[in-house]
């Protein structure tokens, strides 16, 4: 049987995959997620293409990896790092560059979800409560675990009704108590003459035009998912698992039973026949293209991804700051620079 890493669309992103693992720079990784110890694990250097491709060949029938996962994005990485770092024999193989995927493609934000909290307010949705208390912890963790990665971005929330400012203050202020001891910093009002410094399109150049009564501003993290992706990578990597870009898993394995015992790897930059890689578990972390797995697996089964998009808009320095994002409270849209580095 293929096990799916099924990871809800809205997960935070590499969810689990950056939370269990400090990662102390060159050299090591604390992991800390529950069973792993919390010891520092000595990591080496980063092994090349070559070896890694040859470690991933050495998966045989007859001595296979403990876990094979499919796909190098956020979720594929983590799972990566998770198991290397828990002593499993590991493999990971991504058929793009790491984060070509949907992991590069994100609004950049470690949240715990502003618009899931009013959910879970307005519906008495526990489940939704649960993923906001759940994400403002990893958002906590990945702040301190890659702080050159990931930094706290002040947002704010303009108000045009006075009904607004008790109202979206009072909500931040729940997010800042659902957040609690890891909460990054209090959410406050601002006056329009504040809001404006901050964010000078907020003043409206038509005086007759309704008018700014503040901002309420509050703290969500921004970070390079990307770079980030890529990190979780290469630290799996130097954990020890056996990991490779540009290499497919073209075909799945089965053994006499049906079950999936493993993949055939087409290597997209060296070419060649596809070689076949072992593992007691395969994980599918092809997000987006879990289903292309599933069927290969099992032709015929029933869909479990709905896709859905979303659009990022990049808007001329003028309508923004570097310093700060705005988020337009009845869509729930973000407005902000990427800076970047
Ligand atoms: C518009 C948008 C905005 C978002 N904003 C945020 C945000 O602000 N913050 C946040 O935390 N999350 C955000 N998310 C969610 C987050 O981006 C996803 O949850 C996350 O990227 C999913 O990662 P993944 O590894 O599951 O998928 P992907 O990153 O898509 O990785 C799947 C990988 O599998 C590879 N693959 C597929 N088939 C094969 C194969 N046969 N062999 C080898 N490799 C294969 C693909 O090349 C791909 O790289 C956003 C998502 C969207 C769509």
């Amino acid at each position: 049987m293929l096990r799916s890493a099924a990871l809800p669309l809205a997960a935070i992103l590499g969810a689990g995959a950056s939370s269990g693992y400090l990662l102390q720079g060159p050299g090591a990784a604390r992991a800390n997620a529950p069973g792993a110890g919390d010891e520092l694990l000595a990591v080496g250097p980063v092994p090349t293409r070559a070896q890694q491709l040859a470690r991933l060949r050495a998966g045989s029938k007859d001595d296979p990896f403990d876990v094979l996962i499919i796909g190098g994005g956020a979720t594929g990485a983590g799972c990566a790092l998770d198991a290397a770092t828990r002593g499993l024999r590991t493999a990971m193989v991504e058929r793009g560059d790491f984060g070509c995927g949907t992991s590069s493609k994100s609004t950049k934000l470690v949240h715990g979800g502003v618009r899931y909290l009013e959910k879970a307010v307005f519906n008495l949705d526990k489940a939704q409560l649960k993923l906001v208390y759940e994400a403002l912890q990893e958002r906590s963790d990945l702040l301190a675990n890659a702080p050159h990665l990931a930094r706290p971005l002040p947002i704010l929330m303009p108000c045009y009704k006075w009904w607004e400012v008790p109202f979206y203050w009072a909500g931040l202020k729940m997010y800042d108590l659902v957040a609690g001891m890891r909460n990054l910093a209090w959410s406050k009002y601002l006056s329009p003459s504040e809001s404006v410094r901050l964010l000078p399109t907020l003043a409206d150049p038509n005086p007759n035009a309704r008018s700014l009564k503040g901002a309420i501003q509050y703290f969500d993290g921004q970070f390079d998912d990307a770079r980030l992706n890529v990190a979780l990578a290469c630290t799996a990597a130097a954990a020890g698992a056996a990991v490779a870009n540009h290499a497919e898993a073209s075909s799945l394995i089965k053994d006499a039973s049906g079950r999936v015992v493993g993949a055939r790897i087409a290597d997209r930059q060296g070419g060649g026949r596809p070689f076949e890689v072992h593992a007691r578990v395969v994980v599918n972390a092809t997000g987006p293209y879990a289903d292309a797995l599933r069927e290969q697996s099992d032709p015929g089964v029933k869909k479990a991804v709905r896709a859905s998009s979303g659009a990022h808009v990049t808007l001329p320095e003028y309508y923004g700051s570097q310093a700060v994002g705005m988020i337009v409270p009845k869509t729930k849209k973000l407005v902000w620079n990427i800076v970047c580095t």
